[in-house]
């Protein structure tokens, strides 16, 4: 069930956007970057993250605005101290953290089956689409609880719903769901805090994982997650959300 979130302890609950500190993971291309192309458009300053660094440094000329408060930075969410590293940097520079997108995802397994699975790839989507957002939550909510109510968005897929029992990728909707758990329980556990936290389908999206044939754009696919990293206080909490709207676990 989605939740109201509380105000919590938000000491200025209307800071413009232009003041919110947002990290994206695997910002270097597809839905990652509209997502942060789109929250540096509303005026965010917007950690954009690949785990090649020069990746990384692609994005601002891949932005062409030089307005755009997007900041590059190495990030690969499976190694702990390129997490940590990326945390000490926003603490110094910032002192908190606003926004997270748990975008990165990797290990689409449309061609393995449940009975016959490679655990390694198992092992390794989890470590990616599961341990990978896990990580970067820990680092964040010390940052996100000083004073003005975080916004932590999971980027996840109707593929880990338990509505949908019938798409292949078992490793890929495994880490899904596993994803979706984390999001209730954070939820739960960040209640009254002013943090908001959900999880988000993007539709079916042309990029390197959704192939050529998929309906949606990028900038299609990032909506749902950048409304949610947008909500006022009070928002929904421990959701999941397509189209902006709520679906099944
Ligand atoms: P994509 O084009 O394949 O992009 C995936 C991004 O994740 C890339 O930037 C990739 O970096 C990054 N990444 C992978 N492993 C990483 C790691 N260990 N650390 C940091 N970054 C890592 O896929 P996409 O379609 O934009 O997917 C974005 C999110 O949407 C994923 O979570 C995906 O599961 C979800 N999703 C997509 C669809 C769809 O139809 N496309 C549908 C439902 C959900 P590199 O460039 O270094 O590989």
């Amino acid at each position: 069930m989605v939740k109201r979130g509380s105000g919590g302890r938000i000491r200025n609950a209307s800071v413009p956007p232009a003041g919110r500190i947002a990290v994206v993971t695997g910002a270097n291309r597809g839905i990652g970057w509209a997502i942060a192309r789109g929250l540096a458009e509303r005026g965010l300053t917007v950690y954009a993250t690949a785990r090649d660094a020069a990746a990384a440094a692609a994005v601002i000329a891949k932005a062409r605005s030089p307005a755009l408060r997007l900041i590059p930075h190495q990030l690969d969410v499976t190694d702990e101290h390129s997490v940590e590293a990326l945390r000490n940097e926003i603490e110094t520079k910032h002192g908190r953290l606003d926004v997270l997108v748990n975008n990165a995802g990797a290990y689409y397994d449309a061609r393995q089956r449940a009975s016959s699975a490679d655990i390694a790839t198992v092992r390794a989507a989890l470590e990616v689409n599961l341990l990978g957002p896990w990580r970067m939550c820990v680092a964040a909510v010390p940052l996100m609880r000083r004073g003005r109510g975080g916004r932590i968005v999971n980027v996840s897929s109707g593929a880990g719903s338990f509505a949908d029992p019938e798409s292949g990728a078992p490793a890929y909707s495994v880490s899904k769901a596993a994803l979706n758990m984390l999001t209730v329980k954070l939820a739960a556990d960040l209640a009254g805090t002013g943090i908001l936290v959900n999880a988000a389908c993007p539709g079916w999206v042309r990029t390197r994982m959704g192939g050529p044939r998929a309906p949606r754009t990028p900038e299609q696919g990032a909506d749902t997650p950048i409304w949610l990293a947008m909500l006022p206080p009070g928002g929904p909490t421990g959701g999941f959300f397509r189209n902006r709207r709520s679906i099944a676990w």
